[in-house]
């Protein structure tokens, strides 16, 4: 079996993936596409026809039976053509279909890939930018062809991105300030474990984690997890720390970690520095409550008492954004006061930037009717915070970015998912607000809530204005915002129980 580009992007989501698609229970796996898979799909074919319109000559080479694209890209290439569009290219096992085959100046080729996204990931607070894995490795694959056909000296690429700027991928360097390999040799390990997986030389487990849920194995792979007992049913357990506890520990499921002797497995790690990498008495002590809470008891536990902010008026928001336009389309806040409660949306009603921005600016107007002090403000998950914080920096004329992290940094703007992940558990394998409201009793009018769907459902109502589709989004949002006033409620009632305890 060839490994080709998709192989390589599939490990760097789900090192399993790639055995499974192979050797997995066919009968499993989901047939019909994910619908947000399937949108993400077409925008990238939308925006690769885009770019092609506006490029000016190329060979293109998109058609025919592979072999045959074969023969043309290399006849191609030998007579030095300037520009050659989805040629296919193959040494040995490995295949390649780069979008574009740019001659350089040597006469040798560079991959240069479009992608309907930015060409870099977004650092953390600290980090620059910097490319994506799966696009880094996509290239190194293209350039280690090129380079055995003797069409490419050295390890670079490019990213065409949305903005349809042609930025470089220096593979040589460094992944990242403080990493301790460079591109290529990540491309090198993600390689020779795909080429181990794709033989069957090598298996490895499922692990129930977010990337989950777009991944047609889904079902399958949940069912594995359950059936199992697998360690990453337990929150905030992953893969990496499961192999590890597996490995060094022989713990193989949530039951055996309920009876772990964290004496002796802190007497083996003192012994072998080499065992349980990354993994202190603390995190233990935490996977075993949380294990605890999944086998045995069955019941959520607030492990501190809370001191919540009393004021007259609660705000509980959500925003809903399409991270492929880069585009902020709802801020919903659930407002409870005393003697009334309501649900207030600030839309864009198209998916331009004075749209997004006209809303950005309804939402501050209405906070800034708020008496400061006279309010607080709820959310579930850092993303609200972060993403205003970008949305200041593009719109400083709404709002600065000193108001904005005044707002957010003010002992009455609550991150609830903050307060689960820091002083609870559940009997659940996710704290996700969905998951946790879904515990607690609450349901989604929609019988299928997902902000992934929501996204879908927005491009659609921008396609078709159909005011039904935009009921469902608003709908979808409303109920988001609801689903924390049942949690916050709850934590509130868990935690004046305490008192009596
Ligand atoms: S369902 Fe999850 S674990 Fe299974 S292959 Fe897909 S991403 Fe990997």
């Amino acid at each position: 079996m060839n490994i080709t580009a998709s192989i390589l992007y599939n490990y760097t989501q789900c090192p399993h993936r790639v055995w499974r698609d192979i050797y997995g229970p066919q009968e499993e796996k989901i047939q019909e596409p994910n619908p947000f898979v399937q949108l993400l799909w077409d925008k990238g074919v939308q925006f690769e026809q885009e770019v092609i319109s506006k490029t000016g000559e190329f060979i293109d080479l998109s058609k025919g039976e592979l072999s045959d694209r074969n023969l043309r890209t290399m006849e191609a290439m030998k007579d030095g053509k300037e520009l050659i569009y989805q040629g296919v290219i193959k040494h040995a096992q490995f295949l390649g279909i780069p979008d574009f085959l740019k001659r350089l100046e040597d006469e040798k080729y560079m991959p240069v890939e479009i992608k309907a996204g930015k060409a870099y990931q977004n650092g953390s607070e600290e980090e620059e930018n910097k490319p994506k894995k799966h696009y880094a490795v996509q290239l190194c694959l293209y350039v280690e062809i090129l380079k055995s056909l003797g069409f490419a000296k050295e390890n670079i690429g490019a990213i065409i991105d949305i903005e349809m700027n042609e930025t470089p991928y220096m593979l040589d360097r460094m992944m990242g300030p403080r990493a301790h390999k460079t591109w290529w040799e990540y491309y090198e390990e993600v390689k020779a474990e795909a080429i181990a997986l794709v033989a069957n030389d090598k298996q490895n487990y499922p692990a129930n984690s977010a990337v989950c849920k777009l991944c047609p194995w889904s079902v399958s792979c949940k069912k594995w997890c359950n059936e199992s007992e697998d360690l990453t049913n337990l929150f905030y357990l992953g893969r990496n720390t499961r192999d590890i506890i597996r490995a060094d520990l022989d713990i193989l499921t949530t039951k055996d970690l309920c009876g772990l002797d964290i004496g002796r497995a802190m007497e083996l790690k003192k012994q072998n520095k080499t065992i349980l990498k990354g993994i202190g008495e603390g995190l233990l002590r935490k996977l075993i409550a949380r294990a605890n809470v999944v086998v045995n008891t069955k019941k959520p536990v607030l492990y501190e008492k809370l001191d919540l902010p009393k004021v007259p008026i609660e705000l509980f928001f959500d925003i809903e954004s399409d991270p492929t336009q880069d585009l902020v389309y709802l801020h919903g806040v659930y407002e409870r006061r005393a003697d009334e409660e309501k649900f207030i949306y600030f839309l864009a009603k198209d998916n331009s930037g004075q749209s997004e921005k006209d809303a950005w600016q309804r939402f501050w107007d209405y906070i800034r009717t708020l008496g400061e002090g006279d309010y607080a403000i709820y959310y579930y998950s850092p993303y609200e915070k972060t993403t205003y914080k970008k949305m200041s920096k593009k719109y400083f004329d709404v709002i600065s970015e000193d108001e904005v992290a005044q707002f957010f940094a003010s002992s009455n703007a609550i991150d609830l998912y903050r307060i689960v992940q820091a002083k609870t558990d559940w009997p659940l394998s996710s704290y996700s607000i969905k998951d946790i409201a879904t515990y607690l009793g609450f349901k989604w009018r929609d019988e299928n809530p997902s902000g992934a769907l929501s996204i879908q459902w927005y491009n659609e109502y921008i396609a078709s204005k159909d005011e039904n589709i935009l009921k469902r989004i608003i709908e979808y949002n409303e109920d988001d915002c609801k689903a924390m006033v049942i949690l916050k409620d709850k934590l509130v009632e868990y935690s004046e129980l305490m008192e009596y305890e």
